[in-house]
C-alpha cells in the first residue's frame, strides 16, 4: 500500500519462517513461534525504528540460505552447494527489488529485466537443496518447468484477487499490465488524490496492483508483487497450514492450480500482529517497511 499520510516513526518486528516440505505440525509450530516472538518483541528485524539494508538481506538472502540447508539435509543432498545456490538466488532477489525503485519513471525494458531477475533468483533459492526448477508468475498464470519442459499452472490467489478487484470497481490498465508483466488496475482519483476507500495513493494485493490513471507509485506496488513471488516459497502457504485443503482443491480443480498464497498468509499474520500490538498495518509491518524503504527511500 502507498498511503497519503505517513504516521510518526514506528517499531518493527516480524519475519517469516522458512521451509518447503516440513511436517505440517512442525511448520505450524515454527510459524506460531515466529509470530509470537514478533508480537512479544523476542525477535526484532531491527532493534531501532528504521528498516535498513540488514533487514533486506536477512529476509531475502539469509532466510532462503537457512531454508536451503534444512531442505538439503532432508533430501540427503550436500548442504554447502544448496546454501550457496540459495545465497546467489537471494542476492538476485535483493537486486531485483532494488531495481524496482521508482519503476513508474523507468522503461518497460527495465521493469521486465527486474521481474526476470526476481523470478530467476527466486527459482534458484526455492529449488536449492532439491532439483533445479524454474517458476515465473505472469498475472494469474505461472510458467513452471517440469522434468525439463515448460508447463503452466493457475495461481490460486493470483486468480481470485484480480476478480475481487474488478467486482470492486477497478479497471484493467493494459499498458501498465504489459509494462510490468503482471495484472495492473486503475481507479479514478478522489478529490484528495487518493484512490479507493482507505486513503491510499495506490495499493496491491499480492501479484496485482491498483494505481490512479497515471500509474503513480507503481514502483512501490511492484515491490509487493516481487514479495508475492518470494513468499510463494518462503512463507507458509494455506495448503501447508491446512493439508486437507490441497486434496480438496485437487479433487475440484485438478492438478493445474498452484498454491501462491504465501504472501497472503504472511500479510495476514503481520496485520494480526499489528492489530494485537497497536501498530499501523499500512506502515509498520515488515512487508510495508520493505516496500517503503526500497521504492520510496522512506524508513519507518
Ligand atoms: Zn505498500
Amino acid at each position: 500500500m502507498t498511503s497519503a499520510s505517513p504516521p510518526d516513526g514506528g517499531r518493527t518486528a516480524g519475519g517469516r519462517p522458512a521451509g518447503r516440505r516440513p511436517a505440517p505440525r512442525a511448520l505450524l509450530l515454527t510459524f506460531l513461534l515466529v509470530v509470537t516472538m514478533a508480537g512479544t518483541g523476542g525477535w526484532h528485524l531491527s532493534s531501532t525504528a528504521a528498516f535498513d539494508d540488514r533487514d533486506i538481506t536477512l529476509i531475502n538472502v539469509v532466510l532462503p540460505m537457512i531454508r536451503a540447508g534444512i531442505r538439503a539435509r532432508r533430501h540427503h543432498r550436500k548442504v554447502a552447494p544448496a546454501v550457496l545456490q540459495a545465497a546467489l538466488g537471494g542476492l538476485m532477489m535483493r537486486e531485483a527489488m532494488a531495481r524496482a525503485e521508482r519503476a513508474e519513471d523507468k522503461s518497460a525494458f527495465k521493469a521486465w529485466r527486474a521481474k526476470l531477475m526476481m523470478n530467476v533468483g527466486a527459482s534458484l533459492a526455492e529449488s536449492a537443496g532439491g532439483d533445479l526448477e524454474f517458476r515465473m508468475d505472469l498475472g494469474p498464470l505461472w510458467l513452471v518447468t517440469r522434468d525439463g519442459r515448460l508447463d503452466w499452472r493457475i495461481g490460486l490467489h493470483g486468480t481470485i484477487a484480480p476478480l475481487l478487484n474488478m467486482t470492486d470497481g477497478a479497471r484493467v490498465s493494459w499498458p501498465q499490465t504489459f509494462k510490468y508483466g503482471t495484472l495492473a488496475f486503475k481507479r479514478g482519483r478522489n478529490t484528495d488524490g487518493t484512490i479507493g476507500t482507505r486513503g491510499a495513493l495506490a495499493y496491491s494485493n499480492a501479484n496485482n496492483f491498483i494505481t490512479n490513471d497515471d500509474g503513480s507509485h507503481a514502483g512501490h506496488e511492484l515491490i509487493h508483487t516481487f514479495q508475492y513471488r518470494r513468499d510463494a516459497f518462503l512463507s507458509p502457504r494455506l495448503t501447508r497450514l491446512w493439508p486437507a485443503l490441497e486434496e480438496h482443491l485437487e479433487n475440484h480443480l485438478g492438478h493445474r492450480w498452484l498454491d501462491d498464497t504465501g504472501w497472503g498468509v504472511n500479510w495476514a499474520a503481520q496485520c494480526t500482529w499489528a492489530r494485537l500490538t497497536g501498530h499501523d498495518r499500512d506502515f509498520e509491518i515488515p512487508l510495508e517497511k520493505e516496500a517503503y524503504y526500497l521504492a520510496d527511500n522512506i524508513e519507518f
